[in-house]
């Protein structure tokens, strides 16, 4: 039975900043997923602390708030068969140094803070970042 669902991706600063954003799109599309929508944006500090707050009692939170807001982000909408779990594995582990080969952190992340990516880790989550993106 078919399962399409909604995830939300970012393409952090790191990416965005070595002019990678295109061809992780096409990566993405090659992979079977819709680009629903997409926008390019920099958040300031106050905006990437309420994106992140589910981590705000962890020692790096401060650290993934600067970075997340030291440049432009381009947040997208994917949709497709499965999207969050399938997007999660294409998108590869947190460090990627421990990504699986051709996910996107191992061709792009330069680190644990720097992995060029994020993703929903969720259906719940998924639904509440694409309105923290894209809501009215
Ligand atoms: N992060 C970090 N140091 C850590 C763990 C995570 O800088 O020790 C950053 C990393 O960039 C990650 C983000 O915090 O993408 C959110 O962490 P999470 O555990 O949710 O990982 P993800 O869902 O992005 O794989
Ligand atoms: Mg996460």
């Amino acid at each position: 039975m078919s399962n399409i669902q909604q995830t939300l991706s970012i393409i952090k600063p790191d990416a965005v900043e070595r002019n990678l954003a295109d061809e992780i799109k096409s990566f993405l599309i090659k992979k079977n997923f819709k680009i629903i929508d997409n926008k390019k944006i920099h958040l300031n500090k106050d905006e990437a602390a309420e994106f992140y707050k589910v981590h705000q009692s962890k020692p790096f939170y401060n650290d993934l708030c600067s970075y997340l807001s030291s440049g432009p982000i381009v947040v997208m909408i994917l949709e497709g068969e499965n999207a969050v779990a399938s997007y999660r594995k294409i998108m590869g582990a947190t460090d990627p140094k421990n990504a699986e080969k051709n996910t996107i952190r191992k061709l792009y992340g330069i680190s644990i803070d720097k992995n060029s990516v994020h993703g929903s880790d969720s259906i719940d989550n998924a639904k509440k970042e694409i309105e923290f993106f894209f809501k009215n």
